[in-house]
């Protein structure tokens, strides 16, 4: 296959190729991965906790190269350097909570007190991971982790766009024997990632709404089950008895942290029409304080574009915002540097849900505004979407705000704070809304429990019934 060129963020120059395997390498690699799976559920927990232990020090040991090739891959430093210490963390945590979650069931039948049954659980072979590229090295490992913990083998296959850190994380990979025969990685584009489908048991995929539909309807041609974890377009309430300056606070951080590429970001502000001109000062203010990486890596708030298309996309919906009556109060422009494509926190007031900015995912680092009346009006407005991934309520206080909380349709909704889902990853369950995603859930102790078909073993330690006695039973 033709091998894909990736693009630098920071430059704009392509300076990194990419060679996709062919549909039969795809197979014969998943033959492989098949093959060593029995052997590897077949270790306990604990044997397999301590094998992604010892992956844990290899990551650990390899940290330096694995952030620069993130950092070029994403164009920020702080998160390139967080990242593969987030995965150091998710796979110690992993290690230890799975023997507390995955207990076998066991017990007499509420129905007939004779029938004894006990749970098998038998992990899917092989998973098929397709992930985005606005977290390249979580995002690939959020659900490979507990699906290895769980006993399956794994094959992962990043996005084209940002595919730098595999070859270090591969070499890592490489140091761990009882690992490397069941994960292994893939650089491709979407071919590729449709070969993973037509050969894994179970398919986890984070991407956009548009792609999760192509990868639902692949796993349903073959029957297997597909989790799929999609865009968002949250919202944030900032009530007229909140605190504004910790409101302003949540909702700039919630809209440009990580260029506002997070799929939880907030892409939505409603704040009550009495506090609205007093936030929004605010949020002007502190947006205006924030400054892009950019010629110094190591300094500023605000990372480059990643995906230079995204840019497209930003452009497109603050024009039509503005064409419609929205005003950029601060922000608004694509700046070129040398190649790279930035783009200032941008406050728009005005908004309405005739606006793209209102409706349609943005994945950058914009605050669209829009006052409301009263709390039912907000959240109408909060509910008016086609997606429900996770939402924000900053009130008064935190009862006021769990109240309007609750009346959210969304995964996961953050009450006096914004962007906090991350912190319940194998805590809390979340499932997303509408097209934010299908299948179980990604976060919690479920998580785990998605990887494994299972199986009920039940015996009769009565008299087994005996057709001539039971009678007339048609
Ligand atoms: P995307 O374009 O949907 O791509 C996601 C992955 O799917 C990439 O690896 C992509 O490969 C691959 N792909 C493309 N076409 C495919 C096909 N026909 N069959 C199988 N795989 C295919 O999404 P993205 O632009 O990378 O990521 C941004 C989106 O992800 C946003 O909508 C964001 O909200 C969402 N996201 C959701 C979550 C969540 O947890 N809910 C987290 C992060 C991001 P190539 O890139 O190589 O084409």
């Amino acid at each position: 296959m033709d091998s894909i060129p990736v693009r630098n963020p920071r430059t704009g120059a392509i300076d990194y190729h990419i060679s996709p395997p062919g549909s039969a390498e795809i197979r014969r690699a998943c033959q492989e991965l098949r093959a060593a799976q029995p052997a590897w559920a077949a270790l306990t927990l604990a044997q397999r906790g301590a094998v992604l232990e010892r992956w844990a020090d290899e990551i650990d040991a390899a940290r330096d190269e694995i952030t620069q090739a993130l950092a070029v891959d994403t164009g920020r430093w702080r998160m390139s350097v967080e990242s593969p210490l987030g995965l150091i963390g998710s796979l110690r945590g992993w290690a230890q909570t799975a023997p507390q979650i995955i207990r076998q069931q066991s017990g007499t039948s509420s129905v007939n007190p004779a029938v004894h049954f006990h749970s098998q659980y038998k992990a899917y072979p092989l998973l098929g991971v397709i992930s985005p590229w606005n977290f390249p090295l979580i995002l690939s490992l959020i659900d490979a982790v507990p699906a290895l913990m769980a006993g399956c083998a794994v094959i992962i296959k990043p996005s084209e766009i940002t595919p730098r850190f595999i070859e270090p994380l591969k070499a890592t990979i490489a140091r761990v024997p009882e690992l490397m025969g069941v994960l292994s990685y893939v650089a491709g584009d979407g071919r590729t990632g449709q070969d993973i489908i037509s050969n894994v048991d179970i398919v986890c995929f984070t991407g956009s709404v548009s792609t999760g539909r192509k990868v639902a309807e692949a796993a349903a041609r073959r029957f297997i089950p597909a989790f799929l974890e999609l865009g968002g377009k949250d919202p944030v309430i900032v009530t007229a008895d909140a605190d504004l300056d910790r409101a302003a606070r949540a909702v700039l951080r919630g809209c440009v942290y990580a260029t506002g590429q997070i799929c939880y970001s907030i892409e939505r502000v409603y704040v009550h029409e009495a506090v609205h001109d007093a936030l929004v000062e605010r949020l002007v203010a502190q947006a205006k304080a924030l400054h892009i990486n950019y010629p110094d890596i190591h300094a500023g708030h605000i990372g480059p574009l990643i995906f230079a298309r995204q840019s497209d996309i930003i452009k497109d919906h603050i024009a039509d915002a503005v064409a419609k009556g929205a005003t950029v109060l601060t922000g608004g422009e694509i700046e070129d540097h040398e190649g790279g494509l930035w783009v200032r926190p941008t406050v728009l007031t005005g908004c309405n849900h005739d606006m793209k900015v209102m409706t349609d995912e943005t994945f950058g680092p914009i605050l669209p505004v829009m006052a409301f009346g009263t709390e039912a009006e907000a959240i109408r407005l909060a509910n008016d979407t086609s997606y429900g991934l996770s939402a924000a309520v900053i009130a008064g206080d935190r009862e006021h705000g769990e109240r309007i909380a609750a009346q959210i349709d969304a995964g996961a909704v953050s009450v006096m704070d914004t962007l906090l889902t991350g912190a319940i990853i194998r805590d809390a369950e979340k499932t997303s809304f509408k097209f934010s995603g299908l299948g179980g859930t990604r976060m919690g102790p479920g998580s785990i429990m998605r990887f494994f078909r299972k199986k009920a073993i039940l015996t009769n330690t009565g008299e087994a019934p005996d057709m001539q006695e039971m009678g007339e039973v048609a």
